[in-house]
């Protein structure tokens, strides 16, 4: 099993509405493993098929892992969802405000507000009805990449439209903010890169 290519923007793919997936079938399979693998190869938390030009309402996503009281990470604890013609059938009141890259947008950083939490309905890769309660980070990835499906990149929803900045940019107001203690500086938490 070799990766696939990740498209990047500005590739008309990542602007379509995806097609409902109707066949689970060995190719089907197949072009699952190979996202699995491309995400992972790409150490990120999430991976619509668009992103590998495939306009199929497909994405896969591999959690955050927890972390124990000293900020390491607990061995096990990510999960992989594989999520086939997902659709959001309740989102929180609540929204929360978080760091998001993506791997069709490389190298930049932006601020989004999402749902703090949701509810999913769709099916697995092997066609079953799943039904899922997503919180945090989970929900924000989750909504990430259901976006996706529907050609919506985060670049669309910042908070303002100054708020998407360079890994580097990005890096070095982390760092004034930890010097000067800005009450205006980006969250502290760890942006969601890659997904
Ligand atoms: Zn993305």
């Amino acid at each position: 099993m070799s990766t696939l290519s990740i498209v990047t923007i500005p590739d008309k793919v990542l602007r379509q509405k995806s097609q409902p997936v109707t066949r689970f079938d060995a190719e089907l399979q197949r072009l699952i493993d190979g996202m699995v693998e491309t995400l992972r190869e790409a150490n990120g938390v999430g991976l619509a098929a668009p992103q590998v030009g495939e306009s199929r309402q497909l994405a896969v996503i591999w959690t955050l892992p927890d972390v124990d009281d000293e900020g390491n990470e607990i061995e096990d604890t990510r999960e992989l969802h594989v999520i086939v013609n997902p659709e959001i059938f309740w989102r929180s009141k609540e929204m929360v405000k978080g760091i998001e890259g993506c791997l069709s947008i490389p190298g930049y950083l932006g601020e989004v507000e999402r749902h703090e939490s949701i509810r999913v309905r769709g099916q697995d890769r092997h066609g079953r009805k799943v039904r899922l309660r997503l919180y945090d980070w989970t929900a924000r990835i989750f909504q990430h990449e259901i976006d996706h499906l529907n050609g919506e990149l985060y670049i669309d929803k910042l908070t303002a439209p100054e708020n998407i900045w360079t890994e580097e940019e990005f890096e070095k107001r982390q760092e004034a903010a930890r010097q000067a203690k800005d009450k205006n500086a980006p969250p502290a938490h760890d942006p969601v890169v890659g997904d």
